[in-house]
């Protein structure tokens, strides 16, 4: 979207141990050396490994988030982690409401808009996740579920220094399969125009709306330049750092 700096965003899942700073050194390499500055790039790494990969990225542009955090700020929650944590650790961002979290832990809008408002309290960007199942999409109710969702885990108050709206068709993400252009381009538009409706057509046009669900470097350049795709989360593809410049490369 014009005027909008792109970002990249890596999303390690539950991958990646000491060992794999490697690939993130040359991740942060790639940016420091030659990358196209006008792309922003970020990578989400499991939580155990934010504070290592902080010495990592620590001279290059490349960014860190967490994949998740607690609604809370603190407490008797053990096992889990709050937003704080992870700024304090050297996250940046953090993703909320990835389909995997709803699925596996059964995140619901109003969870995940709480998550939303707790990275913001902590100083972190939300990277809010919506996206459609495959029997949502084929009953012809994609377009609903991408309102409910975004009127349901976008806080009131979102704007594009605080959130970032990552669109990811369920049957999209690790599977290899990828919507049509003029259907990403019609979720964009629509998620676009509802953020108009929850923080007004000002913030709304300057909010970034990423692509993730299988992007990989044969099908960036062609994602990318569809109307208001403003940058991908890449899952599987940033777990190899010549995959992901690849990708960043394609603006
Ligand atoms: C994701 O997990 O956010 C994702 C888009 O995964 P993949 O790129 O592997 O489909």
């Amino acid at each position: 979207t014009k005027g909008i700096r792109p970002l990249v965003a890596g999303n390690w899942k539950m991958h990646g141990t000491a060992a794999s700073l490697g690939e993130l050194r040359q991740i942060a390499n790639g940016f420091l050396h030659g990358l196209d500055a006008d792309t922003e790039a970020l990578i989400c790494v499991p939580a155990t490994l934010v504070s290592r990969a902080r010495e990592v990225v620590a001279r290059s542009p490349v960014r860190l988030g967490g994949q998740d955090c607690h609604a809370r700020a603190s407490g008797a929650h053990t096992g889990d982690i709050s937003a704080e944590m992870l700024k304090d650790a050297g996250a940046s961002h953090v993703i909320v409401g990835h389909s995997e979290r709803r699925t596996d832990h059964a995140e619901s809008d109003a969870d995940v808009c709480a998550k939303a408002e707790a990275a913001w309290l902590a100083g972190l960007v939300a990277i809010v996740c919506v996206g459609e199942t495959q029997a949502e999409r084929e009953g012809g109710r994609t377009l609903d579920v991408l309102s409910r969702q975004i009127a349901g885990s976008v806080p009131a108050g979102a704007e594009a220094a605080n959130t970032i709206i990552a669109y990811e068709p369920v049957w999209a993400i690790g599977t290899g399969l990828t919507p049509t252009v003029a259907d990403v381009a019609e979720a964009h538009a629509h998620i676009r125009a509802e953020l108009g409706r929850k923080a007004g057509a000002k913030h709304a046009a300057s909010m970034r709306i990423l692509y993730g669900g299988s992007v990989k470097p044969a099908n960036a350049a062609e994602l990318m330049a569809i109307d208001n795709v403003d940058g991908a989360l890449v899952g599987g593809a940033s777990l190899k750092a010549a995959d992901f410049l690849a990708i960043a490369e394609a603006y």
